[in-house]
């Protein structure tokens, strides 16, 4: 649903809690503490009574939105306009097209993080797999045309050969078109052993991506980002030759890409998430300047969810079904 598509659906605030209601419970309405359906009709304050638990609650009680101070007509625009911002949207604009205080603008804007992040937690990634980390805090890394695509006619490598060879036996395809078209930084990795904030990530080709915040990026680290998230048992993972991938080979079928001799070689790169990396880090400068640390993982985690619905033009539709999924507290 789009901003106009809100507007002319829902011109008043029943309308909006009748549609949040039913996204929550369809037509079964039920407490949100006891579940009983025991319950009161709607009063006029949009909240039901438990006849059970005796106690009385609405339709955010126990989600995310829980306690919100707004109206949900209000949620509605927001999850429209977030939708609708390809890139990501800032406090700043979220402010000038709610016409709401900077700082609810910024609430709004974290809280919808949050609900994209409900959606992160639920990604497991297989098949051929794309690892690598990068580093949050400087200026922008130049990005070229990538001149050392297609070396392998200059370049021999028996081992590789030899490796994707075993791997294509065991059905892994590996599409070779995907290394001429992809930009990506042909210089050294800047941040490894700076203060700059690593993320890792990992990529499944043509499909989902994940990406975290790390306070190190040691082989520990990353080990428990596969397992977090990967079959291990169907997968095979491209990194680079950073030191703390050595050991990847005791948990995954692993593949490394030596950055210094060639960035792809018949089909094996990491094109797919140094493109992930390119479009985190455009966002950040263009969309949100300055992003602190603590809520760096929220930024990220908006990235990861936008990837992972590009190809889904109703974004809207999975804000509002997380919003209404009920939470431990
Ligand atoms: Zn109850």
């Amino acid at each position: 649903m789009n901003i106009i598509e809100v507007s002319n659906k829902f011109t008043n605030e029943l309308d909006a809690t009748k549609y949040f209601e039913n996204i929550r419970w369809s037509k079964n309405i039920r407490c949100a503490y006891c579940n009983s359906s025991q319950i009161s009709s709607r009063n006029n304050d949009y909240r039901f009574h438990c006849k059970n638990c005796n106690k009385s609650f609405s339709v955010t009680t126990n989600t995310l939105l829980h306690n919100t101070r707004l109206p949900l007509k209000t949620w509605l625009y927001s999850f429209a306009i977030v939708s609708d911002a390809k890139k990501g949207i800032s406090a700043k604009q979220l402010e000038r097209n709610l016409g709401v205080h900077y700082e609810t603008a910024w609430t709004i804007g974290h809280k919808i993080r949050e609900l994209m992040i409900i959606e992160n937690k639920e990604i497991e990634l297989s098949g051929i797999l794309e690892m690598d980390e990068t580093y949050i805090g400087g200026k922008p890394r130049k990005f070229n045309n990538g001149s050392a695509y297609e070396t392998e006619k200059t370049y021999k490598n028996i081992e590789l050969d030899k490796r994707i060879k075993e791997l294509k036996q065991d059905g892994f395809k590996f599409n070779r078109q995907k290394g001429n078209s992809a930009k990506s930084d042909i210089s050294p990795k800047r941040g490894r052993g700076t203060d700059k904030t690593p993320v890792a990530g990992i990529v499944q080709r043509d499909g989902s991506v994940i990406a975290q915040v790390m306070k190190n990026t040691t082989y520990t680290d990353l080990k428990k980002l596969v397992n977090k998230y990967v079959d291990n048992s169907e997968s095979v993972i491209i990194t680079d030759e950073y030191k703390a991938y050595d050991k990847f080979s005791q948990i995954i079928e692993h593949i490394k890409v030596d950055h210094q001799q060639m960035y792809s070689y018949k089909g094996v790169n990491t094109n797919s998430i140094e493109s992930f990396w390119a479009i985190v880090k455009r966002g950040i400068i263009g969309q949100y300047h300055q992003v602190s640390f603590k809520y760096l993982p929220n930024y990220i985690a908006e990235f990861v969810f936008k990837y992972n619905n590009r190809k889904d033009d109703d974004i809207f539709e999975t804000l509002i079904k997380n919003s209404m999924k009920p939470i431990n507290r």
